[in-house]
């Protein structure tokens, strides 16, 4: 039902791996349509990671401003692209342990780049998927690390990188996090937490993001 209803692709317009992987770092706490905003502008200016690594502060900081947190990241994004230009000839490497190694970035973002950079499988766990699986009676913890090793056990690995990407996306648009709109969900006849279901706990459990029953680990 999510395949059919979500499309399971990265909304953040990106030309090539490095430019895959500056967006997702932007896309903290804020939306994508916000990083497609600035990305344009970006990569006219910072082209690859050396340019990136050598940019003014400032400057940077005045091009990603709308993204939020714009000091923070165009500091961490300096470093990484220093740290790519120092250790990987500039490039973005496509291993897992390489990429969680670069400063800034955990799994969930090296998932998304692997996944969507690199057509390597990968489960990004973010506060959505996270939701979403205890929800949807998937799992009974909030450790991304055990979300992530028990979800892919589910699932073929051809279904990992489009099944998170799906998930967030039925995160911001219909299972919105203390508002989740249970009776307009596709997935209200499975879900063990929607409010749709006869029970007194079940509408609560969905506004409180809580799994249906199990302990968390
Ligand atoms: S039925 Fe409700 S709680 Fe379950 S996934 Fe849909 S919106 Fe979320």
């Amino acid at each position: 039902m999510l395949a059919a209803t979500y499309p399971g692709t990265c909304a953040l317009v990106h030309a090539d791996a490095f430019q895959l992987l500056v967006a997702t770092v932007l896309s903290a706490q804020t939306t994508d349509e916000r990083v497609n905003q600035v990305t344009p502008a970006l990569f006219a200016r910072y082209g690859g990671a050396a340019a990136l690594a050598g940019a003014d502060p400032q400057a940077l900081e005045a091009i990603i401003r709308p993204t939020g947190f714009f000091r923070t990241k165009a500091r961490a994004l300096i470093r990484l692209a220093g740290q790519l230009v120092d250790e990987h000839g500039g490039t973005v490497p496509g291993a897992m342990a390489q990429l969680t190694r670069l400063p800034g970035v955990g799994r969930k973002t090296a998932n998304v780049v692997l996944g969507v950079g690199f057509g390597v499988p990968g489960l990004a766990v973010d506060t959505h998927v996270t939701r979403l699986a205890n929800l949807l009676g998937l799992v009974a913890t909030r450790d991304p690390v055990k979300i992530e090793q028990q979800v892919t056990a589910m699932l073929p690995p051809s279904q990992w990188t489009g099944f998170g990407l799906r998930l967030i996306e039925h995160g911001r648009q219909v299972c919105v996090a203390n508002r989740p709109r249970c009776p307009v969900c596709p997935l209200q006849s499975w879900c063990p937490s929607s409010s749709t279901r006869a029970g007194p706990t079940a509408g609560r459990r969905a506004r409180r993001g809580a799994p249906p029953g199990g302990r968390r680990a």
